[in-house]
């Protein structure tokens, strides 16, 4: 097992990948931020097969091919939204990443890039955020060691970034 890398950038970008995430919302039809990013460099037909998958509750994770994307597969989770952490916020945030982490175990991929699932719109704090995603997906590459040969986080502002290295130094 490697270590997880943590890069500053586009998630749409070609990072030799087989799978990216997505933090998309329950239906599934596209939306803002990554999610809108997405759907831009995939195309049309990305939506196409979107709408076939008739949404997925927070928490859960589909896979969808890539399209006009430079990776094979599209894993579109829903994350939480924020309010307060009183609302099963932490656990469903965890769901998404082992759901996406099982989603790209079934169909091979060996290497995925993640967003930083619900830290924008949905306004989960991103310190708490980060520490819940590192931990779930360094707990799933362990168990699931030969399955996987890169788990890369892709961050799009330097404040992210900076969270996720500091979650990253703690992960115990
Ligand atoms: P959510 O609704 O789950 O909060 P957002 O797309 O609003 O999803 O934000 C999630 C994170 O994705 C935020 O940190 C946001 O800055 C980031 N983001 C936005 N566009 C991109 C992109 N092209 N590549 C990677 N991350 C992105």
């Amino acid at each position: 097992m490697g270590n997880i890398e943590l890069l500053l950038g586009d998630i749409t970008r070609d990072y030799g990948v087989d799978a990216i995430v997505n933090a998309a919302n329950s239906s599934l039809l596209g939306g803002g931020g990554v999610d809108g990013a997405i759907h831009r460099a995939a195309g049309p037909e990305l939506l196409e097969e979107c709408r076939t998958l008739k949404g997925c509750p927070t928490g859960g994770a589909k896979t969808t091919r890539a399209y006009r994307l430079p990776c094979k597969y599209v894993i579109h989770t829903v994350g939480p939204v924020w309010h307060g952490g009183g609302q099963h916020e932490a656990a469903l945030l965890k769901d998404c990443y082992h759901n996406s982490m099982t989603r790209a175990l079934e169909a091979g991929a060996r290497s995925v890039a993640f967003p930083s699932v619900s830290t924008g719109v949905y306004h989960y704090p991103v310190d708490q955020a980060a520490a819940i995603a590192l931990k779930t997906v360094r707990d799933f590459w362990n168990a699931h060691a030969s399955s996987f040969e890169r788990i890369l986080f892709v961050l799009f502002d330097e404040r992210t970034l900076a969270a996720y290295k500091k979650a990253y130094e703690d992960l115990n």
